[in-house]
């Protein structure tokens, strides 16, 4: 039972609790979550025209595809607490880790063959990079340690998964001496279905001809790029990077931690174009929103490379790694997902939101509205306002999360079309008051 009353809940909250990207002490008053079920949050107090409930449009961050509290996750977790919650991973394994990892490596492109474990999307990235850099270093080329991307990208928060976020979304201004200098080419053109703009090729080719000899990898979102902007682009700008990556030895890095597990509309983004990375990360809906877990996945070319090299390990272990009751709801998710015809639902929902958006692309402020897979945006000509936007989905019974000139959603698989709709009308309307 809540020990806390709302009100002194919220003050110590203000005082001592960071929240992302949250000033401190706090500005904004959260909404305080009692509990969730299926698609919706159960709120401490009413907010906003007296909901107590909200659907959530946000899946907590593309996270919980299967709602929340679901049977079969509940009870994964629960059996594995009835065994061990955790033990170190060094020196010792367990099948919850093994059986996910064999699982990994059969659902995703052929030759990734190796899986690191690792804690956040973040540190998968880290680690991702590390596996470019040290096969270089290890196979005599270690002046190639640069990174290409291209704009728009968002890759995490710690510094080095920063140096390759795009520039100004990611704030590079402030951390000038700080962060490694990446190379950027610009964002691929909008839109799934455009054709590939063989001058937007001719471009990236020469970024990359004249920096071969010292890029490590390219590493970029496959087709949705997510928080640094929202922008979808054709599968045929990742056979593109395929093909330059090979003709001038550079290694290809996948950042699948938003895209993975059927979001997009292909089980994985890079499915869409039918390649495959070098390395490839994933994370957010790998534990259906459970327990925070990511993965590096990469071929066995980099991992005999590494393990050919003057220090012949991949020097990376976090304490957490591998963490039995994360993998234990990852093997719970999967099956779920995979039981069922997972590309069905998503496409339900990308329906729903087209149809539940098609009237806010006339909307005064409204600069364009897209859907992809499960994702529906509506971006503004302007800055969300953002309190204002969160209320008026609140005032519609649903849980958003604007951020700069985006309202977006990408709700759990399970949503219903009455809720899918509900969740429509509700950007619709944040997009009217923010
Ligand atoms: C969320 C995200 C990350 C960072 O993952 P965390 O678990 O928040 O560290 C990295 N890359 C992409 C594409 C993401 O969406």
């Amino acid at each position: 039972m809540p020990q806390l009353s709302t009100d002194t809940l919220l003050t110590l909250d203000r005082a001592h609790v960071w929240h992302p990207y949250g000033p401190m002490p706090g500005t904004v008053t959260p909404y305080v979550v009692e509990s969730a079920s299926g698609v919706r949050l159960r709120l401490a107090e009413p907010v906003a025209g007296g909901q107590r409930e909200l659907v959530d449009g946000m899946s907590s961050w593309w996270a919980a595809i299967h709602g929340y509290r679901h049977p079969a996750l509940d009870e994964a977790v629960r059996e594995q607490l009835g065994r061990m919650s955790h033990v170190m991973f060094g020196g010792l394994t367990h099948e919850p880790a093994v059986r996910l990892a064999a699982r990994l490596v059969e659902i995703t492109p052929e030759p990734l063959q190796h899986v690191f474990l690792a804690d956040s999307g973040s540190v998968s990235v880290e680690v991702a990079m590390k596996m470019c850099l040290q096969y270089w270093q290890s196979t005599g080329r270690p002046q190639k340690r640069r990174l290409l991307t291209w704009r728009g990208g968002y890759h995490g928060d710690t510094f080095h998964p920063m140096s390759v976020c795009d520039p100004d979304g990611g704030m590079h201004h402030l951390w000038g001496g700080v962060l490694p200098g990446q190379l950027f080419a610009p964002q691929p053109p909008a839109g799934f279905d455009a054709p590939l703009d063989a001058e937007y090729a001719a471009q990236f080719e020469e970024l990359m001809a004249r920096h071969a000899g010292d890029l490590a990898a390219v590493i970029v979102e496959p087709v949705v790029q997510g928080a640094g902007g929202m922008q979808f682009h054709s599968p045929a700008y990742l056979r593109m990077l395929r093909e330059l990556c090979d003709r001038y030895g550079v290694l290809l890095v996948f950042d699948e931690i938003a895209t993975g597990f059927g979001r997009s509309g292909a089980l994985f983004a890079a499915d869409h174009a039918g390649v495959s990375p070098d390395v490839m990360c994933l994370g957010k809906a790998l534990t259906g929103g459970y327990l925070t877990l990511a993965a590096a996945l990469c071929t066995g070319e980099i991992a005999e490379g590494i393990s050919r090299g003057e220090m012949p390990v991949l020097a990376h272990g976090p304490t957490f790694m591998g963490n039995p009751l994360a993998c234990a709801a990852a093997n719970a998710s999967l099956d779920l997902l995979l039981g069922q015809d997972w590309a069905v639902e998503v496409k339900r929902i990308e329906g729903g939101l087209r149809d539940g958006l098609a009237a806010a692309a006339g909307l005064p402020g409204v600069h364009d509205v897209r859907v992809q897979g499960a994702i529906g945006v509506v971006q503004l000509d302007h800055p969300v306002n953002v309190p204002a936007a969160t209320e008026a989905a609140a005032r519609a019974g649903v849980w958003l999360r604007p951020f700069r000139d985006l309202i977006y959603t990408m709700p759990p698989y399970v949503t219903e079309d009455q809720d899918v709709a509900r969740i429509a009308a509700a950007v619709t309307a944040a997009a009217v008051a923010g």
